[in-house]
């Protein structure tokens, strides 16, 4: 008999359309909900502003940590089909405003490069969005290939994304 195998994954949630706040807290409903998995914590929500075209409203993010059974690709489909509930329109312009993205993060210590998954997710270490919350819920956590989150934080303090921190 397989045992479970239970590994960390780290899941950036953002939202800049229908009412991000709302968008982000029922992604963490549907998170909840993702099989063979156990949700340990969500962080605080943070607004940011928009990276590329910035003539679109501002995103809620946050980060999720659960521990799952699933593979790092079952569980990058769970998350596509969570965005696929919450009606986000596919094919929109790179970086453009959404309903919801949620990015698998990191997957316990394994690096993955494929074509439908890049884990630890590349963007990580320039995005104040994301090491914010993030450091939230664990400040240690190694990344594989990188740094720890605390000193990512560091290095992307001067940065010039507005970032606040909603309560
Ligand atoms: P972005 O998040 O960069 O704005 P999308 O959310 O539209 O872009 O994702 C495009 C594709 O990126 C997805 O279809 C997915 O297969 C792929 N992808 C690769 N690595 C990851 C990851 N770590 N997390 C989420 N999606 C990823
Ligand atoms: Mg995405």
């Amino acid at each position: 008999m397989t045992k479970d195998r239970w590994r960390p994954a780290y899941i950036g949630i953002g939202s800049n359309l229908d009412q991000p706040i709302e968008q982000v807290k029922q992604a963490a409903e549907h998170i909840k909900m993702i099989p063979e998995s156990k949700f340990i914590k969500i962080s605080p929500l943070y607004e940011s502003s928009p990276l590329g075209p910035t003539s679109q409203p501002n995103f809620i993010n946050a980060v999720a940590a659960i521990m799952t059974c699933l593979s790092a690709h079952n569980l990058l489909n769970e998350l596509k089909e969570i965005e696929v509930k919450q009606k986000r329109a596919r094919n929109v312009e790179k970086w453009g405003p959404r309903t919801i993205d949620l990015d698998l993060l990191v997957f316990s210590s394994q690096t993955i490069n494929d074509k439908t998954l890049t884990v630890p997710h590349p963007e990580i270490k320039y995005r104040d969005f994301v090491l914010k919350p993030m450091s939230d819920i664990t400040l240690d956590l190694k990344i594989p290939e990188l740094d720890n989150v605390e000193d990512l934080l560091k290095k992307i303090e001067n940065n010039s994304i507005m970032i606040k921190r909603l309560d």
